[in-house]
């Protein structure tokens, strides 16, 4: 953070905050949320965690859970009072205002000092203090810098780091993605010793899934995962019908990307899901091709330059049919054989 002096000096004395974080916040916009606000309750600051939306059962152990606040459960008018009297409002894991639905515009009307955690690219200006880095693999990871940062490591406790540790798992994809740099094992090495017991975060984060989700899975790879010869590319369409046939839940639907990025040769993996809400896309590559920019100049959305999201208004097989013609412009640049270890 540039001015890091003047932001210890803003938050030495109690303030009213709001955290609030992205639409369908994952374990790391949760993660770092409830991380940042255990910290903040510390320090002698009233904290309110705001989610736009719900999100997974699976997140549900962190400490502070019950307290988070979800804005679109009939909390609207409490959410919008929330944010009109805090003295700041920290925005984490999102880059513009836009994701987090109506409480966008809220955050940017309120008069309080706006702080943004963050790691996606293209951020938009709005925050007087910014503590912003795309070599960060996770928002808790920046989290735990800024905390760091500030002089007070020992405050953070075996929940803080729990939370901020299941950020980090997810984020890297347990590891394994290219954003895992020495930091990451660094801070995750801080947050052992700190107490966080990573064989629990992994089996409540991953192995407590329920029996519909396991058999839309299986369902999913059998029946709808679709490849492109010659676009290097795999997708899965998955309709309302088939959300409502497996009972499919908040959450259920993740990870099912990384199946199709998982296939050998594939560069480019999309999931395409009819929500009531819009239809919405998960997007992942491997190497150069950035769905970042495929997301924002196609489907309203952006992240990651291997990782993104975005929506579409058209309907769900209207963009199922744009997503396959659209591919037509990076023919060349998917084509190419994807760069093997071996
Ligand atoms: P996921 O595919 O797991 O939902 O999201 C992948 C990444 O893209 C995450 O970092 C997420 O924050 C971001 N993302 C997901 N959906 C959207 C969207 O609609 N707009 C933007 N700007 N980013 C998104
Ligand atoms: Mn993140």
């Amino acid at each position: 953070m540039q001015n890091l002096e003047a932001f210890k000096t803003v938050i030495s004395s109690p303030k009213k905050v709001v955290i609030t974080t992205h639409h369908k916040p994952d374990a790391d916009a949760l993660g770092s949320s409830l991380g940042l606000a255990g910290y903040l309750k510390k320090k002698g600051h009233e904290v309110s965690v705001i989610t736009p939306t719900d999100y997974a059962d699976f997140l549900t152990w962190m400490n502070g859970n019950g307290e988070v606040i979800i804005f679109n459960q009939g909390n609207e008018e409490k959410s919008e009072r929330l944010i009109k009297e805090a003295d700041m409002v920290f925005c984490l894991d999102f880059s513009s205002l836009n994701r987090i639905n109506e409480l966008g515009e809220m955050v940017r009307e309120s008069k309080s000092i706006k702080v943004l955690i963050d790691h996606h690219l293209e951020p938009e200006e709005f925050a007087d203090f910014v503590y912003w880095s795309t070599q960060a693999a996770a928002t808790a990871e920046l989290v735990y810098d800024l905390i760091c940062d500030l002089g007070d490591r020992q405050l953070i406790d075996k929940h803080i780091s729990e939370s901020l540790y299941a950020g980090i798992m997810t984020d890297t994809g347990s590891f394994k993605h290219p954003n895992t740099t020495k930091n990451v094992f660094n801070v995750c090495a801080q947050l052992v010793e700190l107490g966080a017991d990573t064989a629990k975060v992994s089996k409540l984060v991953y192995d407590t899934n329920s029996l519909d989700k396991v058999k839309f899975l299986g369902y999913a790879l059998n029946e709808k995962l679709k490849v492109l010869d010659g676009f290097n590319t795999a997708y899965f369409a998955i309709s309302a019908d088939e959300l409502k046939r497996f009972n499919s839940k908040t959450g259920d639907t993740e990870g099912l990307v990384n199946y199709a990025l998982s296939i050998e040769g594939i560069k480019f993996a999309a999931v395409i899901i009819d929500r009531t809400e819009a239809v919405k896309m998960s997007f992942r590559s491997i190497g150069d091709f950035s769905v970042n920019e495929f997301a924002r100049k196609h489907f309203e959305g952006g992240g990651h330059k291997n990782a993104s999201g975005g929506k579409s208004d058209l309907s769900f097989e209207e963009t199922v049919k744009k997503f396959e013609n659209v591919l037509n412009e990076y023919k060349d640049e998917l084509s190419t054989k994807i760069k093997t270890y071996a």
